[in-house]
């Protein structure tokens, strides 16, 4: 079945992101970065009108899908025969991911994700990394570039940091608006995401370094001195060789976790000194 057979009687709904995927040879780029094999534990979030489904229960066998439109469930329900496709109704934001993961075989997680949600459904995925093996996402190409960038540029802030503090990540592909029917306004792009072995992830206190980050870029015109005054004091900023004239967004990642460790450690040390 095309596309355009596909859709018929579907009006796309604005309040939940849809732009269906309509180019073939593009839904084969996406499929081939992702690399199905078949066996492996998936989740796509999203399948709309199937346009990534159908590859990738091709390949798979099996695929579980989260999508929250009732009407495109039920097409999905008639197509696919529950053997082959599991579908979980409801808020992507909420879902349990880790209750898919088995035993011993982490999680894949894919999709062309409502826009509109994109940045919240990140944080909400990062919580669950150590179960997911690795995520393959279309997005806004905007947030891709903040997903994977660098220290000291413009696009560099608490998405970056937090992300890539947990997986490695890369940008593949671009895909222009006429990919999609209704077309978008934005450009999309494709980016990997692979989640770091537990040994790398060094903070030693996860919920203290993203205290840090999230403090550093509250105010992105204020200096660490600043944005971290009722964190961090001068003697902090010198243990580990941070210069709080500094702006939050020229510290690398591995900046924050030495900051946070060392806050860290601080701490464990006044609370057994007062036997706290
Ligand atoms: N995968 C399809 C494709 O590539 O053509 C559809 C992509 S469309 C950009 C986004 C899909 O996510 C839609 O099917 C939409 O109904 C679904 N969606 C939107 N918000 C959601 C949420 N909070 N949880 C789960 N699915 C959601």
């Amino acid at each position: 079945m095309n596309e355009a057979a596909r859709a018929r009687g579907h009006v796309a709904r604005r309040r939940f992101g849809q732009n269906f995927l309509a180019d073939p040879n593009v839904v084969a780029r996406i499929v081939a970065a992702i690399r199905p094999q078949a066996g492996e534990t998936m989740v796509e979030i999203g399948p709309g009108l199937g346009a990534l489904t159908a590859p990738l229960v091709e390949r798979l066998g099996h695929l579980h899908v989260v999508e929250i439109d009732r009407d495109l469930i039920a097409r999905l329900r008639e197509r696919y025969d529950a053997s082959r496709l599991t579908i979980h109704e409801g808020d992507a934001l909420d879902f349990d991911f880790a209750a898919l993961a088995g035993e011993g075989a982490p999680l894949r997680v894919v999709g062309n994700l409502p826009y509109n949600i994109s940045t919240p459904l990140l944080f909400h995925l990062a919580g669950f990394a150590d179960r997911i093996r690795d995520l393959t996402f279309m997005l806004q190409k905007e947030v891709v570039l903040r997903m994977v960038a660098a220290p000291g540029t413009a696009e560099y802030g608490r998405l970056s940091a937090m992300l890539q503090y947990r997986f490695r990540m890369g940008r593949q592909f671009d895909v222009p608006p006429g990919a999609f029917r209704p077309a978008p306004k934005v450009t999309s792009s494709i980016v990997r995401m692979v989640s770091l072995p537990a040994a790398e992830l060094a903070a030693k206190d996860e919920a203290l370094f993203g205290r840090v980050v999230a403090a550093a870029f509250g105010q992105r015109r204020k200096t660490l001195r600043n944005t971290l005054r009722d964190l961090a004091d001068a003697d902090d900023f010198a243990a580990v060789g941070i210069d709080p004239g500094l702006r939050g967004e020229r510290l690398a990642v591995s900046d924050f976790v030495a900051l946070a460790n060392r806050l860290a450690a601080r701490q464990s040390a006044s609370s057994s000194a007062t036997g706290a």
